[in-house]
């Protein structure tokens, strides 16, 4: 609740802060060269192993080191024993009264127009997990397997919004297998934190380095966006809008990684769902979230009773323009 409240404040003040970052055309020449070259050179060399090699980055390094915050997964509960009855109770009835008058109207109130947060369509839902696939600190953690097999049970498609460093831990084909099934994956960065001090330029040096990694997978690079704890900013926007990718929120979502209760967790998405609506739940690593799991499962049961299909963001948006 308190990420979402300094995420409402933070949206809002910086709405009024005109930007303050000025860029002289040559540096940005000079900038984009560079990291063309150095992408390209990756792909060209580094085909087997991109991930490992990507990861060692020099400028990624640097520019980690210029902006590093807290992660998601530092500051939540890994575990459902992390935190009290009284806490859980108290996070519930936060939320709840947060979200009384749904999502869909805080994104229109306190994102720019581009920001989506449902679609305009009958009988079908999306459903997107964030913070695939597994943490770099979680390296036995990885539950796609699980979580794959859970969405073909029920005849689901999800997309995948995925951080680059949560890539490390998952073997290739089992991202294949997963794309095979109906599922697309899409970006979240390479890091699970806040990026709204990045520069333009840093900014875009992170989205392309994931865009590298998960071009190399077999799917056609997506143009869905979310970015990491919902924050925005001009320059985050700015480049979002030059690469011509959309930023998509959700207007089902129980604040997963922060109410750690995955009866609660269902319940609550089930009771605002409605048909168009964009569900989010964080992705589930054994002994991280790992509760997750069985709201995924509950949820998909639930909206089965509805009679709601359930697709990728792909797949509704190709539904809303027929
Ligand atoms: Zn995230």
């Amino acid at each position: 609740m308190t990420n979402y409240i300094i995420m409402i404040l933070s949206l809002t003040i910086a709405s009024f802060i005109v930007s303050q970052d000025v860029y002289a055309g040559d540096d940005e020449t000079k900038y984009h060269n560079k990291l063309s070259i150095s992408v390209d050179l990756v792909s060209e060399h580094y085909e087997v192993n991109k991930i490992d090699f990507l990861l060692k980055n020099y400028d990624f390094h640097e520019i980690n080191k210029k902006y590093a915050t807290t992660l998601g997964r530092d500051s939540d509960p890994k575990l459902e024993s992390d935190i009290s009855k009284t806490t859980l109770l108290l996070r519930k009835l936060g939320w709840s009264f947060i979200t009384a008058p749904g999502l869909r109207l805080w994104t229109k109130i306190l994102y720019p127009k581009s920001t989506i947060s449902h679609f305009d369509v009958e009988g079908a839902v999306a459903f997107t997990i964030d913070d695939g696939f597994c943490g770099l600190d979680n390296s036995e953690g990885c539950m796609l397997e699980e979580v794959r097999e859970l969405l073909n049970e029920y005849d689901a498609h999800a997309t995948f919004f995925i951080a680059g460093t949560h890539c490390q831990n998952t073997p290739i084909h089992e991202v294949n297998s997963l794309i095979e099934d109906g599922n697309e994956i899409a970006n979240h960065n390479m890091m699970d934190w806040k990026y709204d001090k990045y520069s333009v330029e840093d900014f875009e040096f992170d989205l392309l380095l994931s865009k590298n990694i998960l071009t190399r997978y077999n799917q056609k690079y997506s143009k869905w966006y979310r970015a990491p704890f919902g924050t925005l900013s001009d320059n985050i926007e700015d480049v979002i809008d030059k690469h011509g990718m959309i930023h998509v929120l959700p207007d089902a979502f129980a604040h997963d990684t922060y109410i750690p209760d995955p009866n609660w967790i269902a319940k609550h998405i089930l009771k605002k769902v409605k048909p168009g609506s964009i569900i989010l739940i964080h992705m589930p690593e054994k002994g991280v979230r790992e509760w997750n799991y069985e709201a995924i499962e509950l949820t998909l049961k639930g909206l089965k009773a509805k009679k709601l299909k359930v697709l990728n963001l792909s797949e509704i948006d190709a539904l809303k323009s027929k």
